[in-house]
């Protein structure tokens, strides 16, 4: 009989209340011993030169899939990396980014494997969630005639991934936010990258925008 092989998924059973509490101990250690400075500069301020949009997914930290540190970027995640046009919170986040802490870029960073995109692809009703997948089931249906020809599940919604990181970057290019930063000549890029949770790679979308001339239609502000 053929020994079915194991799946391997990353082990948490050593993850408690307490261990983060002692995690933390450590992450001071080497911190100070790196630069004993750390902290004290970090205290007197920030000046992260990106905005990262991403999904609340644990496995898709932007600090650690960039090799970037503490003060090094500025995070906004949510399920499914969206940017929705009336959504407070994301924009407070934008403005005061934007507008405030100044960045240079803004990168929305979607991963293959999504389970909030495979979710919404699916009928099944999952509660109050559904509500907010209804954004995506939106995205789907303006590619419905792309994404409906690829058979395979796993590739159609990986496509989907693809397709909503490009619509959400074109919904941070819609935002007064981004558009009046441009307008004022402030320096301003906005972006689209997908991480692939099975070899940590990042690829580039080049949907990337500076400015809103390639704008469309009733979107595009004076
Ligand atoms: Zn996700």
């Amino acid at each position: 009989m053929c020994a079915k092989k194991q799946e391997l998924i990353h082990d948490t059973s050593h993850i408690t209340y307490e261990s983060l509490l002692a995690g933390n101990k450590k992450f001071i250690e080497k911190a100070i011993d790196g630069d004993p400075d750390f902290f004290s500069k970090l205290a007197n301020g920030q000046k992260p030169p990106i905005l990262w949009i991403g999904c609340a997914d644990s496995r898709v930290p932007a600090n650690q899939i960039t090799n970037t540190q503490p003060g090094e970027i500025f995070v906004h995640r949510n399920i499914a990396n969206m940017v929705i046009h009336s959504d407070m919170n994301m924009l407070s986040v934008l403005d005061y980014s934007v507008n405030v802490l100044n960045v240079k870029h803004v990168i929305v960073t979607g991963h293959y494997g999504c389970g909030g995109i495979i979710a919404a692809m699916s009928n099944q009703q999952f509660g109050l969630i559904d509500n907010w997948l209804c954004h995506i089931k939106d995205v789907y249906r303006l590619y419905a005639n792309q994404l409906d020809t690829i058979t395979n599940e796993k590739e159609r919604a990986n496509k989907l991934v693809e397709y909503n990181v490009i619509e959400n970057v074109y919904n941070l290019c819609k935002t007064s936010i981004v558009q009046n930063a441009w307008k004022n000549g402030q320096e301003l890029g906005v972006h689209g990258w997908v991480y692939s949770l099975e070899t940590g790679v990042i690829t580039d979308m080049n949907v990337s925008a500076y400015d809103n001339n390639n704008m469309g239609g009733v979107f595009k502000f004076k």
